[in-house]
């Protein structure tokens, strides 16, 4: 990549009006990976103005042009799937093998899949005395995290430029890198100017201001709860579009008839993944009292057995940053003070001489009202909680002010389709099922408003106008 010193705006490489920079840090080696300009307000702003300039001609571009040109941005993205799965390996931790099929390979299939949940959309439909057309909803705002940053970036800016809309993106400060390959891409993909603007820069700064600006219609948030609460409040007097995908603090309840060992097996691996930064991670493992302590051992020998590092054996790597690492400390430390029974894990752990690593850590005798039952953690670690029966392993999975994910494991697929229904989240996982970025995500209660991927993702970034004729009056 040639352009980290610039931003890019209105299809052009440009310098950022102030001398502030962002240091993107490799969390395995700790060493500097780079520097990205940090946006000022005035960059924002020009970046704003080429988005709206760039509205009028590109929200009527026609579907199939749309279409084809999502279908030639996966396949450029496919054609660089390697160095994609390196800068975000480098710039947030994943060890680079398991990059490539968690943070990568999804994100390119999904970006192709928008071209064809286009023909899914209802764009211009009679109803009653009217037509009733599905329109471009404007120009958008994005800002993303940073755990998994191309296939946040994917979910906005796939679904936003197949519903005709234009944008400006701002990835976390910690992963930009992956952007300016995006910004690459389109602009060789032939997206016209304006339709596509990055402007990497800190929440406070330019999350800020482009949640309150008054030239954007629709401001897509993924990120924290505090945060998105703050965008929220920023973004009403202008009365835009929110839509939030927020935390969580997933249940995953192992009914008596399921598979044991199978099961705990996918609820650990499951939270460990990525270092436990997946806002729908599984985290509270609710298992039948008969087979709990059974399930806790069997939890500890598999949680032992995943390996730290970034190497190509590696599952696990550090935690996203040194703060993220003492935030994660931190929670273990307030677990053991409410007297959770540490089964293993704990501590902070180092390959090869550096890193944030944090070794899987597995937390028993956990009760819901516990505060690592309840707060997001965002790191490697499980909560297990006994249960002794489905109306109860209910209201504990229900027992929370997130709503994002949830799990079932069950002897039989009915069963387990029958407590799936009954908890109020946005996904449910059953029996081993992983995630699908075909179907819609989203969350219930805390964890958000509003739906990505799927047609339904499209939807969000679509605005609903009712063309009328006068009503026939009967004789
Ligand atoms: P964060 O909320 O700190 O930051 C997310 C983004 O928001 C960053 O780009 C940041 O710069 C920006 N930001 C921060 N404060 C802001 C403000 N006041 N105004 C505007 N923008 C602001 O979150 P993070 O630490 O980067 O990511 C972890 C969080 O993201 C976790 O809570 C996780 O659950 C959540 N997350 C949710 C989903 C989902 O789809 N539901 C997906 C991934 C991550």
């Amino acid at each position: 990549m040639n352009h980290l010193d610039k931003l890019f705006i209105d299809g052009q490489w440009v310098a950022s009006d102030g001398d502030e920079w962002l240091e993107v840090i490799n969390p395995a080696r700790e060493t500097l990976v780079a520097r990205v300009p940090s946006a000022t307000n005035g960059d924002v702003d020009r970046a704003v103005a080429a988005a709206k300039a760039a509205f009028p001609a590109w929200s009527i571009t026609s579907v199939a042009y749309r279409q084809q040109l999502l279908v030639t941005i996966a396949e450029a993205m496919q054609a660089r799937a390697d160095q994609l799965a390196q800068v975000v390996s480098d710039s947030m931790g994943c060890p680079l093998k398991v990059a490539k099929w968690l943070q990568i390979e999804g994100s390119i299939q999904a970006m192709g899949a928008f071209a064809r949940h286009m023909d899914a959309v209802a764009w211009e439909e009679p109803m009653h005395n009217a037509i009733v057309v599905r329109e471009a909803a404007g120009v958008c705002g994005f800002i993303n995290p940073w755990n998994y940053p191309l296939h946040q970036f994917v979910g906005k800016v796939g679904a936003a430029l197949a519903a005709g809309c234009t944008m400006v993106v701002k990835p976390s400060e910690q992963t930009p890198l992956q952007d300016y390959m995006m910004a690459e891409i389109l602009l060789e993909a032939g997206l016209p100017a304006g339709v596509f603007n990055l402007v990497p820069g800190k929440g406070q700064n330019v999350g800020a201001h482009l949640s309150q600006h008054p030239d954007l219609d629709v401001i897509s948030f993924t990120g924290s709860t505090r945060a998105g609460v703050e965008v929220a409040k920023a973004a009403a007097p202008t009365v835009k579009r929110v839509t939030q995908e927020l935390g969580g603090k997933s249940p995953f309840i192992i009914t008596a008839s399921a598979d044991l060992k199978t099961a705990v097996r996918y609820g650990v691996e499951d939270v460990m993944l990525n270092s436990g930064q997946t806002c729908t991670a599984l985290t509270r493992m609710l298992v039948p009292s008969g087979s709990y302590q059974e399930a806790v051992a069997t939890a500890k020998q598999i949680a032992e057995s995943l390996l730290l590092g970034y190497g190509d054996q590696a599952f696990m790597g550090p935690l996203s940053s040194r703060q993220q690492q003492q935030r994660v400390l931190e929670y273990i430390q307030l677990g053991r003070q409410e007297g959770a029974r540490l089964v293993c894990g704990g501590e902070a752990a180092q390959v090869d001489g550096a890193g944030y690593y944090i070794q899987p850590t597995i937390f028993a005798d956990v009760h819901n009202g516990m505060a690592i039952a309840q707060e997001e953690i965002f790191g490697p670690v499980l909560c297990m909680i006994p249960y002794t029966d489905i109306d109860e392993a209910v209201a504990i999975a229900n027992d929370t002010p997130y709503g994002l994910s949830s799990g079932v494991f069950a002897g039989s697929d009915s069963e387990a389709l029958s407590i799936a229904k009954q908890i109020r989240a946005g996904q449910c996982y059953l029996n081993g099922a992983v995630f699908d970025c075909q179907v819609p995500f989203g969350g219930y209660k805390q964890s958000g408003n509003g739906r990505e991927f799927s047609p339904l993702g499209i939807e969000e970034f679509l605005e609903i106008k009712a063309i009328q004729h006068p009503v026939e009056q009967p004789v």
